[in-house]
């Protein structure tokens, strides 16, 4: 039999990178889930992982740091065998604020958090996917955000800047290797129910919003980790540099 494929999903202890986890691990797949903080709610998450049959390891590791990103996927090496996925999930989202508010430190914060750490990520999945460096090919899926078309005025400018940055770097890479065996793709979740808007400092921001939604209500979690596993499958083979939105219609 074949040996497991393997996932790295990067923020997968809380919101959409956990429901992503356990749907993998529901398709038989070993599952390495990052977090940066939250020991509690990964170990959670690895918990009802494991219960499915599968291998899990939940790794702490600051994506946006080189040094963690580099012993985050020597473990995933030595602990769970040849990467097939990986899913650039982890971003944060700062209090809302007016783009003339918003300092340099924190643009930048927010550039390497939700930008630089997908950088990392991809070099370090790329360097063993790729059939021209001895590898089997592989699939990679990046969370952008619909805010990366709308700009998210009077929000997070900044966030939303870093997610158009995750856009195109999702095309220029899945150009870059899909003659080597590996599909780059991104999902665009609008409006979901997650702790992150807590971050924006408003929890309830889905329910305030969810009028202007054509469909008339936000998303759960599950539903954009449906496209993040259809798009990271063989079920999409064909698919490379595109952006799935998953907003209701908004
Ligand atoms: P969330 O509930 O706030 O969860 C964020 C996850 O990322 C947590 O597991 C967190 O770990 C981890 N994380 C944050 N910074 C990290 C870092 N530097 N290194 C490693 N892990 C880190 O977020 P979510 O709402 O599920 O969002 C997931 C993705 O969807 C993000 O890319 C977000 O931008 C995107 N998105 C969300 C929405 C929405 O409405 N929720 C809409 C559009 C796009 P700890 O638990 O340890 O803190």
């Amino acid at each position: 039999m074949a040996n497991p494929k393997v996932v790295v999903i990067t923020g997968g202890s809380r919101g959409i990178g956990a429901e992503t986890a356990k749907l993998f691990a529901q398709h038989g797949y070993n599952v390495c889930l990052n977090y940066v903080a939250n020991d509690t709610a990964a170990e959670r998450v690895r918990s009802d992982i494991l219960n499915l049959g599968v291998r899990c390891i939940a790794v702490k590791a600051d994506v946006s740091e080189a040094n963690d990103v580099a012993k985050l996927f020597s473990r995933v090496d030595q602990e769970l065998g040849t990467l097939t996925v990986l899913v650039n999930n982890a971003a944060i989202l700062n209090t809302q604020a007016r783009m003339m508010d918003i300092s340099v430190e924190r643009f930048n914060d927010v550039l390497q958090k939700n930008v630089i750490s997908c950088f990392l990520c991809c070099k370090e999945a790329v360097r063993r996917m790729s059939t021209h460096q001895g590898g089997i090919g592989g699939s990679i899926v990046n969370v952008s955000s619909m805010a990366a078309k709308s700009g998210s005025p009077n929000e997070y400018v900044d966030y939303a800047a870093s997610k158009g940055a995750v856009d195109t770097l999702t095309r220029g890479l899945a150009l870059e290797v899909a003659a080597e065996g590996i599909r780059v793709n991104a999902v665009r979740p609008g409006l979901i129910y997650t702790e992150m808007h807590a971050l924006g400092g408003e929890p309830e921001r889905v329910d305030r919003l969810k009028s202007r939604i054509p469909m008339q209500r936000g998303g759960q979690p599950s539903e954009v980790a449906d496209a993040i596993f259809w798009l990271a499958s063989d079920k999409s083979s064909f698919a490379t540099g595109t952006m799935v939105d998953l907003a209701g219609g908004l």
